[in-house]
Parts: C-alpha cells; structure tokens; sequence
C-alpha cells in the first residue's frame, strides 16, 4: 500500500485518473518518477496557460525570492502589489476601455465566487442568484449552490438555498434560448424573487464544454440591464486567454459588472484570485470581506510578468487561436466516422462528446497509458476535454491530438 492510499483522504480523485507518481515539469510536458514523459492536455485545470514552470516567470520568481521579496503579505501594500496593479490597468484595462476596481480574495475561484456572490446582494439589499445548468463555480456553500452538478450540491450536506437555475444557451433548444428567463422575471406571479445577480460562465468548462453564443451572451447582458440586476462572469477558467481574448466575455462585446478570476491569474499555478467590478459597486467596508491568504505576493510577481510578457500585444491571442482552429478542424475529422460523437468548443477549450460516456472515460485510461493528460467533464462525464497549455508549441499539440486520436479510435472503432 502506497502512503497516499495509507494516508491521504478518500477524497482525492486526480491521482485515480493518472495512477503514477509526477515528479517534475516543463511546459507542456510532466515526467514522473519512473521517467515516463506525459503531454499535458489538462494544465492544472486551466491553471497553467503559461506551462509548466514557465522560465521567463520562474526567472522573475527566483530573483523575487533571492531578493527576500515579501512572501505573505495579507493585504498590506507591497511593492509587487504596486507593479501588478500598475500593469493590470496599463495592460489589461486600459487597452480595452475598462473601469474595474481590484479586489483581492482568497487565492481560489471560490473565494472569487463567494465574494463576488456578496457583493452582489450587498449593493442590491436582494438574496437570489440566477445561475445556470450545467454551471460550475467552486465547492464552498455558496459557489456550490450556483453549481448544478447533483452529485456535487449533494455534499453540502445543507439545503442550497437563495439560487434560481435558469437554462443555459443551447439547453432548450429553443429558438429564444432565454425566453424562460426574460419572461420570468417580468412576470411577477413567476415565482422567481428579483434577483441580486446573474452568474454565467461564457463556456462552461467542467460542465461539458458548452459553449455560450457571442448574440446569447449579449441578449443576457442587455437582459440584466434593462431589470437592473447585476452580471457577474466567472471567467475563472476561461479566463487568461483560454478562448483567445484576455477575458472570454470579449467576444461578445460585452462588459460584465463583476468578473472572477483565479487559476492561470497568478502565472505560474501559484494560487491568486481577483474580483473586478465597476467602481460604483464598491460598497465594501475596510475589512468587511478578508481572509489570511490574499497577499501572495510571489504570485503577484508571477502575474504581473505574465501579463508583461504574453499580454502587451495580440501575439498569444493569435497563437491561440490558431492553435484552436487547427484543434476544431483535427477534432471534426476524429468524430467524422463515428455517428455516436460530437466535437465543440472555443480558443484552446474543446470538448469531445461521446454518446456512451464509458468510452469517454476509456478514452481518457488509454490516452494516460499513452502518455497523454486529458480528463472529462460534463454531468455524467461524458466529455473528453482538452485544455493544453496556451504555450504549446504546434509540435506538441499534434503529438497531443495524434495520441488522442489513437484512443478514440482504439475504444471506439
Ligand atoms: N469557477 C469556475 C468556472 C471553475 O472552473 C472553477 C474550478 N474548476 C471554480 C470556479 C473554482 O475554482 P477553485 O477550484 O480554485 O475553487
């Protein structure tokens, strides 16, 4: 028996998946213990856009940590804080017009969540949230009652409570996907309370890589205006560059009044997350929102060169693009020959659907045998989804798509 088996919680559940011991890494690539080399099609969850110790931000790191850099900051000013202020508004905002106030939370997308859920019904004195199926937001009390997952919601262990789940785009197959929603809230005898916010992710990536409209996404933010209810995209995911754009709501013209951030935020996969909201709405009082953790400042330091380095011109947006046509195309040649698949996605998140979710899961056991890192997704993991780091090279992400076109075929054919 391992220690991990003698030890370690029932609850972990990666380590099931890829039944080896990592042990080092680089870029798109990790190697573990026995030397075996795996492609990494799954980047710490959409934490690692940058790769595996990236060296222009692990050079940055190591010269910040030489320099007794501070390490644990709580919120006190810093100088890395500055410098990542500073180049969040040159780089990210100004560029796209943007007037956000930064928040900083707990290092995780659930406490991007938890706080951005908070101010909502702070500032609107309302209690419920419009969330959507299939939605995915964090497993604390709150961001899970935003979650739809079932299995999930179920170990709360406490009613989830305050939340309306509406459709998500594509979900009806309807004409007017959010019929349902905009006549819900002008009925009054809907049963639907007026709500304090809408929470929506543009691709719902644990979901099932369900892909929202740019028109759908545009029709829920003029939606939200005109009833005066607060938007709130949990680009926590999606956000980095993962569909391209800096932030995934881009596309859409739109612009959210709040926006969760964490996982690829902090560069490196060092923990750091970040709620940005329109300035009227910050409402908070000094403190009325805190936590130990909000002030990593190494992370701070990784972030800010990230953004320098990879978001001062469009040239990783374009990179990923392309890199995610190139996907789609290999992705649609794949499912071709089989009636019972189906490919989707945006940028560099792609879903490959499979009608008997078994296969998914073979599919992802053989790939892992082969060397490959994929995972599912979707309610009844049902999706292989593929989520390489933004910084694959063209090489690799053939190799990656090679590898997993050789597992759909060997379990599906
Ligand atoms: N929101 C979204 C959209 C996510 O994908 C995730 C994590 N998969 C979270 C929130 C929760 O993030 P964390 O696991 O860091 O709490």
């Amino acid at each position: 028996m391992t220690v991990f088996e003698e030890l370690e919680s029932n609850v972990r559940g990666y380590c099931r998946s890829w039944p080896t011991v990592f042990d080092t890494a680089s870029g798109a690539w990790l190697r573990d213990e026995n030397g075996k080399d795996y492609l990494d099609f799954f980047a710490g969850a959409g934490a690692l856009n940058y790769g595996h110790n990236n060296p222009v931000l692990k050079r940055a790191l190591i010269d910040y940590l030489v320099g007794d850099g501070i390490t644990h900051g709580l919120d006190m000013s810093t100088v890395a804080k500055r410098r990542l202020l500073e180049t969040l508004r040159d780089t990210v905002f100004a560029p796209r017009g943007l007037d956000y106030k930064v928040q900083f939370p707990g290092p995780t997308g659930a406490n991007a969540v938890e706080a951005a859920l908070k101010l909502a019904r702070k500032v609107t004195g309302r209690q419920t949230i419009l969330n959507f199926t299939n939605a995915f937001h964090g497993m604390s009390l709150g961001a899970l009652s935003v979650t739809g997952n079932a299995a999930k919601r179920a170990g709360a262990g406490v009613p989830l409570v305050h939340v309306t789940p509406m459709p998500y785009d594509g979900y009806l197959d309807a004409a007017d996907e959010l019929g349902w929603m905009r006549r819900a809230l002008d009925d009054p005898s809907s049963g639907v309370d007026q709500p304090a916010a809408v929470i929506v992710e543009t691709v719902q990536g644990e979901g099932g890589v369900n892909v929202a409209r740019a028109e759908w996404l545009r029709q829920l933010a003029e939606l939200c205006v005109a009833r005066g209810v607060m938007l709130i995209v949990d680009d926590v995911q999606m956000g980095c560059g993962r569909t391209g754009p800096f932030f995934s709501f881009e596309v859409a013209g739109i612009t959210p009044d709040i926006v969760t951030l964490s996982k690829s935020i902090g560069g490196y996969g060092l923990p750091m997350a970040l709620v940005l909201f329109k300035p009227e709405l910050d409402q908070w009082a000094p403190g009325e929102h805190n936590g130990t953790f909000r002030g990593n400042n190494p992370a701070f330091v990784t972030a800010r060169v990230a953004l320098e380095h990879y978001w001062s011109d469009g040239a990783l947006q374009k990179a990923v693009l392309a890199k995610g046509e190139r996907t789609a195309q290999a992705l649609v040649e794949l499912v071709a020959p089989f009636p019972g698949l189906s490919t989707r996605g945006r940028g560099l998140v792609h879903g490959v659907v499979f009608e008997d979710a078994s296969h998914a899961v073979k599919v992802c056991q053989l790939a892992f045998e082969r060397g490959l890192l994929v995972e599912t997704s979707g309610s009844a993991d049902e999706v292989v989804k593929l989520l390489p780091p933004l910084t694959i090279t063209d090489d690799e992400l053939e190799r990656g798509l090679a590898l997993l076109v050789g597992a759909v075929e060997a379990i599906c054919g």
